[in-house]
């Protein structure tokens, strides 16, 4: 594994999103020349505005699904623009399926033209609602083309198919993480996952939202965790889908008892519909990320939900407070 990357020049697309700005950070640290881009859509400038004042960080507020220009050389692209939680992508569903291939595309044709080495973020919701379980790499999926989330779903699995075509036609150099969920500091408090749903919740005093009865399961990843696992894949020379995530699963309901339990909140849980095509299980299987990339978890959720909730204590009571979520309308016109 190559591990001097002091002055690689690296463009993060989705910079100022949750991962995009966690990975900004580790390739600053590192020592390379960090290029962020973002439309600033779902991502937010405080996630990366200590890098402003940085020689090696530059930012692009350019949309991806235009054609996109670097100048100069450019050793790895990241690949992380897109909305990421089901709430964002029912109010952007167009531009959610366009990052993941028009964008996407893009990004693989800037590759090609520097060369560079390309990573592109997939997710577990390539597997849907599944059937198997754990899931591993080589399970194809069961995913609803046409329901609320196939926006979603169907651009990630038409980027991971476009990549591959590119690695096989081309020969570039491409990796693909598949993320299971992931949670820590920058979230966004109101994208509507439950991380955040829960904690925003128990520090206004309002009761925590479990969807349907709460027996669906998830497992959550640390931050800290999920970027080393990107980082591995990225050096590493395997260019099939790896997952990355934490094993551990929970139901929802339990999770909510847990946050009860960490927040010291006096709230109770109410219960609200289940969304469509919520899926019923998730847990990966992450033995090829063990063995390929010699990663695996660190951080246990009692810790991550602990420095996860430090942050959210840290917002401000306007943050706090603000229940609207952007206003999307416009950037579903185009
Ligand atoms: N969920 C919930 N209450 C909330 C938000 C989410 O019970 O206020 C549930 C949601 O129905 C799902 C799980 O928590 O079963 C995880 O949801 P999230 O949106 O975080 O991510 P997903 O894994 O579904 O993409």
């Amino acid at each position: 594994m190559e591990t001097n990357l002091e002055n690689k020049r690296v463009l993060i697309t989705g910079a100022a999103g949750f991962l995009g700005s966690h990975l900004c950070d580790k390739f600053i640290e590192q020592g390379c020349e960090v290029i962020g881009m973002d439309n600033l859509i779902t991502g937010e400038l405080k996630n990366i505005e200590h890098l402003f004042g940085l020689e090696k960080f530059t930012f692009y507020h350019h949309d991806v699904t235009k054609f996109v220009h670097v100048p100069g050389r450019v050793d790895y692209i990241l690949h992380f623009a897109s909305p990421a939680s089901p709430i964002d992508y029912l109010k952007i569903p167009i531009q959610t399926l366009k990052v993941g291939s028009l964008g996407t595309h893009n990004l693989l044709g800037l590759a090609k033209e520097k060369k560079a080495r390309i990573l592109i973020a997939s997710t577990s919701e390539v597997y849907g609602d599944p059937l198997v379980h754990p899931q591993n790499e080589s399970y194809y999926g069961n995913v609803n083309t046409i329901g609320p989330r196939g926006v979603y779903d169907e651009a990630k699995r038409f980027q991971e198919s476009i990549t591959m075509a590119y690695h096989r036609f081309h020969g570039l150099e491409t990796r693909i993480v598949r993320i299971f969920n992931t949670y820590g500091p920058r979230m966004r408090l109101n994208d509507g996952r439950v991380i955040p749903a829960f904690m925003g919740q128990a520090l206004r005093g309002e009761d925590l939202t479990v969807f349907g009865d709460g027996l669906q399961t998830r497992s959550f990843c640390y931050v800290d965790d999920q970027i080393d696992g990107i980082f591995r894949l990225l050096l590493s020379d395997y260019s099939l889908p790896v997952n990355i995530g934490n094993p551990d699963e929970i139901s929802i309901l339990d999770f909510a008892e847990e946050i009860i339990k960490l927040t010291g909140t006096e709230q109770k849980i109410v219960f609200k519909p289940l969304p469509k095509d919520d899926p019923l299980q998730r847990q990966p299987d992450i033995t090829k990320a063990k063995e390929i990339l010699g990663w695996d978890v660190k951080t246990q959720r009692v810790e991550g939900m602990r420095k996860t909730f430090e942050y959210f204590k840290g917002l401000t009571e306007e943050e706090l407070f603000k229940k609207e979520h952007k206003d999307f309308s416009k950037h579903n016109k185009r």
